[in-house]
């Protein structure tokens, strides 16, 4: 390792740091384009030189160039717990692998395997929604790298859709185990960390009061139920403009399963998330029983009674209905000025061109707002319940 390390104004920046300051990193590795960034790193895709395959690399900045030691020295003391933590979870296939590690006294690379498909976040966002099926292969995936984790006594404290990674196949990685510790059993921990919507009441309550226990794994199963709900209905259970009524709906566990959009939702999916969001930990599920929930069942939704008279009236149905169809589409009804000028949302192709505009404008607008919020997307909904709070 170099000893003189000069910090270049582009490094400040967050751009690369000079090949000086990671000779080794840059023997082996050739940096391409930022495919995300954090609060002090930038994490970009990259080629070994020698294989010249893909990987992501996190370059985490130790610089120290404010001055604030005192941050540096728990950043570092972070990163080796993050890569401790790792190198304990490497071997499950839903949990990110960590490739190989470089330290200067300036940065810190960890480069890990690349997921080409990005965050579940942003599939989220341009989806939309996802259907139950889909909903099921993400969750199951999620619950299975939760249950291996919880069982090494490592809690994530950060599950969230932005830390979850999809790669080509759309299986998920959890990744970002900056916020990750251990938790020996009947420990309690005490610290405030995580993303404030997808916080356990227990964590919010433990830096809030006194006298009251600390938290433990089970922080991880309410973020499993806050990410389900969100996967399935496209916005957060608990989310508010003003984080102070976030905090109380959060701790009084207060949300609703509201129609239209969860009328067509199964029981067993909501049933499931209600044992998530169960504001006692005690009483909330852990990843383990999570995995025995019906809902994993796939026989359970599938296999129904076999009933002939059903089956026939629902085959005329749908030989119907796809008549009908196919005529609407041979001779589609003609388009009246009256219908786009008051209700331009019922043509199909108008409709397409509103949605695509909406989430071009707000899908980039939300990633970019406070604290990557998709709750905002619904923000004119809620503004609604905001000024009745206000009011009550
Ligand atoms: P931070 O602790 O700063 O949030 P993360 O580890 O979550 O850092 O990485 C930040 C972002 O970088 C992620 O949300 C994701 O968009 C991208 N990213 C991280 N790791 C990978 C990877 N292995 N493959 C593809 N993108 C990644
Ligand atoms: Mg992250």
């Amino acid at each position: 390792m170099p000893d003189d390390f000069m910090m270049t104004k582009e490094d400040k920046d967050g751009d690369l740091p000079s090949h000086d300051q990671a000779s080794g990193f840059y023997a082996k590795y050739e940096p391409k384009e930022v495919l995300g960034k954090g609060v002090s790193s930038t994490v970009r895709r990259c080629v070994e030189k020698v294989s010249g395959k893909d990987f992501a690399v996190k370059i985490i900045d130790i610089s120290g160039e404010k001055g604030e030691a005192d941050l540096v020295e728990q950043t570092k003391k972070e990163t080796t717990m993050e890569i401790n933590i790792l190198l304990m979870c490497k071997d499950h296939p839903n949990i990110i692998a960590l490739h190989d590690t470089y330290e200067t006294p300036t940065f810190i690379f960890l480069v890990f395997e690349l997921c080409k498909k990005g965050e579940l976040f942003d599939y989220l966002t341009e989806v939309v929604t996802l259907s139950e099926k889909r909903t099921r292969l993400i969750m199951r995936q999620l619950i299975e790298a939760v249950e291996f984790i919880h069982c090494k006594n490592i809690v994530h404290r950060d599950l969230k859709p932005e830390n979850i990674l999809l790669d080509d196949n759309l299986n998920i990685k959890l990744s970002d185990f900056g916020f990750a510790t251990h938790v020996a059993p009947g420990e309690e921990l005490t610290d405030l960390c995580g993303t404030p919507a997808y916080l356990a009441p227990e964590v919010l309550a433990v830096s809030m009061y006194e006298n009251v226990p600390g938290y433990g794994k089970e922080v991880d199963m309410w973020a499993c139920g806050v990410i389900m709900y969100t996967l399935l209905v496209g916005a957060p259970p608990f989310w508010h403009r003003k984080q102070m009524y976030m905090i109380r709906s959060i701790m009084q566990g207060s949300y609703r399963f509201g129609s239209p959009e969860w009328d067509d939702v199964s029981v067993l999916a909501k049933d499931l998330i209600s044992n998530f969001l169960k504001v006692d930990p005690r009483q909330r599920l852990t990843a383990k029983e999570a995995l025995a929930h019906p809902f994993f069942r796939r026989e359970a939704v599938i296999k129904k009674k076999f009933d002939a008279k059903r089956k026939f009236r629902v085959g005329i149905l749908s030989v119907r209905f796809f008549l009908r169809l196919r005529h609407y589409y041979l001779h589609p009804p003609p388009i009246s000025v009256e219908t786009v000028t008051h209700n331009p949302y019922v043509v199909k192709n108008i409709r397409k061109v509103i949605d695509g505009c909406a989430f071009r404008i707000y899908g980039h607008w939300v990633k970019k707002g406070d604290n990557q919020n998709r709750a905002a997307l619904f923000e004119h909904l809620l503004k609604v319940d905001w000024k009745s709070e206000d009011k009550s």
